[in-house]
């Protein structure tokens, strides 16, 4: 409405199903990041990477577990 660019969806990776292949990190290196301890990936910084990188990070995973979502849902699932 006051014409500044609002962020409508935002990406989540379901780290029960992470395998830790590292892909999306290397393709999406200022969304995505490996946490150490777990060894799975987490987004980190949203809209950190231009779109067509966040979704080459979505194809290339190779268990499917990193989704979009509406900031209703991401703040539901990070807790
Ligand atoms: S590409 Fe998928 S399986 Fe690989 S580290 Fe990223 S979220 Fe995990």
């Amino acid at each position: 409405e006051d014409g500044d660019l609002v962020q409508l969806r935002f990406v989540y990776v379901d780290e029960v199903d992470c395998i830790g292949c590292t892909y999306c990190a290397g393709v999406a290196r200022n969304t995505f990041f490996m946490e150490e301890e777990a060894g799975r990936a987490r987004a980190f910084l949203q809209g950190g990477d231009d779109p067509e990188a966040s979704a080459s990070a979505i194809e290339c995973c190779p268990v499917n577990c990193i989704n979009y979502v509406d900031y209703e849902n991401l703040e539901i699932l990070e807790k």
